[in-house]
């Protein structure tokens, strides 16, 4: 089948599926009209469809003969962003927007479906369409792993795609290892000894002490983390007191942690635990500390990463290719792809022709060239990764 042909005669109807998508935009967990379109059309399709897994997420299995079982995952949820945009298909829902592109996925998500329902002469194997839920902070993927969505049948490889407005439309990024951080956020409590804003020897001061904790911590990235490795250690907020004559009782501390890789991970995270205790033992206070994992470092396998590839080099050209696209962001998808051999393809939707607006921002748009593109690159790599004997 010649792909791009076949990707360009669904544009009108992706460029239709996101828009709708787009104007009625549902947050994570809360998906009830998007997976409502999603499994219609895929029943339509033919697929054998499964819907309320993880609450609101939908799995699409087709069936078409002995061979391998690949999955292909996009997210459905939305933002809690009033929009900023003044378009035709500005979102409907106060305070909700599809400022991430998950709309989008959505669409490339049905159109994958239909062309690899349209064109079951071209491959052969067992396709696993999985549209999940609530990637944006509430880990929808770990709840679909967890009940099971990974069984019957277990996926041999998977694919997953992000538009990116990072990158113009046309380019893709396809880069082997890891791509997105591993994220951990941590809350810590500074308990010191309050009194009199004037007489601070009769108290210990926690103010003090996080502040040495904010200053301690900034020595993790650059004294304990190797200068060819990545780590990120944030501090987001420092809450403690009211009045300006009072030294408070206590401190809060919260923060986020992002690492590429797990044994760097291990060195942060205990290196930030022992600053937080230290300190505050140093200076006479308590400190407790909970770290808590978020998502595991995203790391594309290196095989199905070569064979996105060359897909992309066949269809689009060597220039289309871009392979070191990597962010401290994370996404939740990490919890499939440490299963499942992988690639998360980011897909190029920036405007050629002005300045892209940064995703989960009011302005937030993509180029919808980008939907036809999306549908052609996954559509062939999961061909090439389904092969019939016709392809051999
Ligand atoms: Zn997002
Ligand atoms: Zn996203």
């Amino acid at each position: 089948m010649d792909i791009l042909t076949l990707a360009a005669g669904l544009h009108d109807q992706l460029v239709v599926w996101r828009r709708d998508f787009h104007m009625h935009p549902e947050l994570g967990l809360e998906e009830h009209r998007s997976a409502g379109i999603v499994a219609e059309v895929l029943r339509g399709l033919g697929y054998r469809v499964q819907t309320g897994v993880a609450k609101t997420g939908v799995v699409g299995l087709l069936e078409n003969g002995p061979g391998p079982v690949v999955m292909s995952r996009v997210d459905m949820d939305a933002l809690p962003i009033q929009e900023a945009n003044d378009v035709p298909y500005v979102s409907q829902n106060p305070g909700r927007m599809h400022a991430c592109g998950h709309d989008a996925h959505m669409a490339i998500g049905l159109g994958v479906a239909t062309l690899m329902a349209q064109h079951r002469d071209a491959w052969r194997g067992t396709l696993k369409l999985i549209f999940q839920p609530g990637e944006e902070g509430m880990n929808g993927a770990d709840i679909m792993v967890k009940e099971g969505v990974l069984e019957n049948p277990r996926p041999d490889k998977m694919l997953a795609i992000h538009v990116w407005n990072k990158n113009s439309v046309g380019a893709f990024g396809v880069t082997a290892g890891p791509v997105m951080a591993g994220a951990e956020s941590w809350y810590a409590t500074i308990t010191g000894k309050g009194g009199h804003g004037a007489m601070p020897e009769q108290t210990v001061d926690p103010i003090v002490v996080a502040a040495l904790i904010v200053n301690a911590l900034q020595t993790v990235v650059s004294r304990n983390v190797s200068a060819l490795d990545t780590a990120v250690v944030t501090v987001g907020a420092l809450l403690s007191g009211d009045a300006f004559n009072v030294i408070p009782d206590s401190a809060e501390l919260r923060g986020t942690i992002r690492t590429f890789n797990l044994e760097t991970r291990d060195i942060v995270l205990r290196r930030v635990r022992e600053i937080v205790e230290g300190t505050a033992r140093m200076m006479g206070a308590e400190a407790a500390i909970g770290l808590y994992p978020l998502t595991p470092p995203l790391i594309n396998d290196a095989n199905v990463t070569a064979l996105v590839r060359d897909v992309v080099t066949d269809l689009f050209g060597a220039d289309a290719l871009k392979s070191d696209v990597r962010t401290m962001g994370s996404e939740d998808c990490a919890f499939f792809l440490q299963e499942i051999p992988g690639c998360f393809i980011f897909i190029g939707s920036g405007f050629a022709d002005r300045e892209a607006p940064a995703h989960h921002n009011a302005h937030f748009d993509i180029d919808e060239k980008a939907l036809v593109n999306g549908v052609a690159v996954v559509a062939e790599a999961l061909r090439r990764l389904m092969p019939g004997d016709s392809n051999r």
